[in-house]
């Protein structure tokens, strides 16, 4: 086995270098390098540059080296920020019937609503939850993406949330792909919790929590801030105890109404999610602090309801980060890319603003600092496309996949071979 790897070359490769975390972006921003080459080092970039010289300079004893045919272009794998892909269940009949113009209660009594899938994700396995997982990860590797969040939340007590979480943590020893998990026990109390919400909160804060941390299956304490689910009163002292356990904190803000992109801010969360409701003095808000913004286009598509005002979030000065929330009730898709792509055209995003948004913005949503860009010492996480211009990419709005896909420097996904 030699040692270090040589890759290229590549028409464009995209850095995603040298750009600022906060605010707008212009794709006259971007490095581009052309003709370029990585060279792979157990897993890392070892160095990037141009092919032709650096196929001279490598010592060919010690590096393998790989030479691509016909044009390509490079960027950094793409992490989706934001997904609830551990689940039982299908809600096929439930988004007919919302389509349909069927309400809320409508669908909760014909037996569709997030409480069909804690029924049917507690009636699940852990093997089925993790057969189920991997499953989903493959099509999102398909679209590109080497790392990806996952959330619980539909197990909503300390028994059923410790098997979807560690089903998650299972799940990423099988995957290429980096799964990150999120604990939201906190999505909603649970019906058969017979205590106010408050106790539910209580519970999982002083059971669940010293669990996650001595199994090590989560570092992220997420809640759904809504008035059908929970307060900003009641959240508070379920993330003061997050805070004081060294978890970091994520928010699902201001979906339908506003709130928690104050307790966001307050608390110094990583990031704020969805925003669809944000208004000027949220936004002013945001723009502020150090969280990361994540729009979620992918609900909105599901819900046919307005998007998170990308445009604004990032003219304020905020970073914003764009994630699939790939769920079975409002976010069914489950496409990174295409998602991104529709974003851009009804918020008028830069290529930049979106490549960034699913790149290295997703990273500091996730608070990890080693991949989204592709620079020397970061992961060999990368993606290629089948054109000499990245400006297809996005301009195919998503039709148009990924060649090959690369994690840790190793080659995981190969279209030319599955299909
Ligand atoms: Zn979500």
């Amino acid at each position: 086995m030699k040692k270090l790897k040589l890759i290229g070359p590549f028409k464009q490769l995209v850095t995603m270098t040298g750009l600022p975390l906060k605010g707008a972006l212009s794709d006259e921003q971007l490095t581009i390098v052309e003709d370029a080459g990585i060279l792979i080092e157990e897993g890392n970039i070892k160095a990037i540059g141009l092919f032709k010289n650096m196929v001279l300079n490598v010592d060919h004893t010690t590096t393998e080296i790989t030479r691509l045919e016909g044009d390509h272009v490079c960027l950094p794998g793409f992490i989706d920020a934001h997904t609830h892909i551990c689940f039982g269940g299908s809600r096929a009949k439930d988004y007919a019937m919302r389509n349909a113009g069927k309400t809320y209660l409508e669908i909760a009594k014909a037996g569709g609503g997030i409480w069909d899938t804690v029924t049917q994700t507690r009636k699940a396995s852990t093997e089925e939850l993790i057969k189920k997982i991997i499953k989903r990860t493959k099509q999102h590797l398909k679209n590109g993406v080497t790392t990806l969040e996952v959330k619980s939340g539909y197990g909503l007590s300390v028994t059923e949330e410790l098997k979807m979480l560690r089903a998650i943590k299972s799940s990423n020893a099988q995957t290429p792909l980096d799964l990150i998990p999120t604990c939201l026990a906190a999505h909603m109390k649970p019906k058969d919790f017979m205590g106010t919400n408050t106790a539910y909160l209580k519970e999982i804060s002083n059971t669940l929590f010293p669990i996650l941390k001595e199994e090590n299956l989560s570092n992220r304490i997420d809640a759904f801030i809504e008035e059908s689910a929970f307060s900003k009163e009641e959240i508070r002292p379920y993330f003061e105890k997050a805070k004081e356990m060294d978890f970091d904190i994520t928010v699902h803000a201001d979906q339908f109404s506003t709130g928690g992109s104050a307790i966001a801010v307050e608390f110094g969360a990583i990031s704020a999610d969805h925003l669809e409701a944000s208004t000027d003095k949220e936004i002013e808000l945001l723009s502020k602090s150090n969280v990361i913004a994540t729009a979620l286009p992918g609900a909105s598509l599901g819900l046919g309801c307005a998007f998170t005002p990308a445009r604004k979030l990032l003219d304020a000065g905020c970073a914003v980060a764009i994630a699939s929330d790939h769920n079975p009730g409002s976010a069914p898709m489950g496409d990174l890319l295409t998602q991104a792509a529709i974003l851009q055209t009804f918020e008028k995003l830069s290529n930049a603003e979106v490549l960034a948004g699913i790149t290295y913005r997703a990273a500091a949503a996730l608070n990890v600092s080693d991949r989204g860009q592709l620079k020397e010492g970061l992961l060999a996480d990368f993606v290629l496309f089948h054109t000499s211009d990245y400006h297809k990419i996005l301009y195919n709005q998503g039709s148009f996949k990924p060649c090959m896909v690369f994690k840790n420097g190793a080659l995981i996904f190969d279209k030319h071979k599955t299909s």
